[in-house]
């Protein structure tokens, strides 16, 4: 099956992948590109045979359940143990079970129609953590469900100022404590 680029690059786009080589021309040619969620570098890439299809997208993402056109939620949680926080986006509750089983408990929730509005701040987050010098504070190792790339220790940044920060970017407070 042959596309122009320019549809292919919307296919790309619609499951939140960034293409970081030119369309290859083919549908059943990897084509490497970026998961604009987890920032992953999916190398050599999926072919757009695959993400046309029902499972497209990036693997680790689909993995955590993260849907850009559903609603969805960002996310704060803080582990005791680890003396860290961390904080991601989801858009299935599935996502914080498997957290709160690692002994993460959940902090802050801010809902959004769109998970894909969700994606910016969490990236704004990143930048704005570690552009103040903030390291990871776990390593893969120590996350079952992955998101690693997105703690910090509680002595580097405090979950306070973090939860202050993102209100200010949405001029929201976060959603009052679920009872489930
Ligand atoms: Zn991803």
């Amino acid at each position: 099956m042959r596309l122009d680029e320019e549809e292919a690059i919307a296919s790309m786009l619609e499951k939140a992948l960034d293409p970081l080589v030119p369309y290859p021309g083919r549908t059943d040619l990897p084509w490497k590109a970026r998961c604009m969620k987890c920032e992953a570098v999916l190398d050599p890439g999926l072919t757009l045979h695959n993400i046309r299809g029902p499972q497209g997208g990036c693997a680790t993402c689909a993995e955590r359940g993260i849907d850009p056109t559903r609603p969805g939620y960002l996310y704060l949680v803080v582990h005791d143990g680890y003396q860290a926080l961390k904080w991601g986006i989801a858009n299935i509750d599935q996502r914080l079970t498997q957290h709160v089983s690692q002994g993460w408990q959940v902090a802050a929730r801010w809902n959004f129609e769109l998970t894909g509005d969700a994606w910016a701040l969490e990236r704004q987050i990143k930048a704005w953590v570690r552009g103040q010098g903030v390291p990871r504070a776990l390593t893969a190792d120590q996350m079952k469900y992955g998101g690693h790339t997105e703690t910090a220790y509680l002595t580097d940044i405090s979950l306070a100022l973090i939860q202050a920060y993102v209100v200010s970017l949405t001029d929201r407070n976060p959603e009052p404590p679920q009872t489930a």
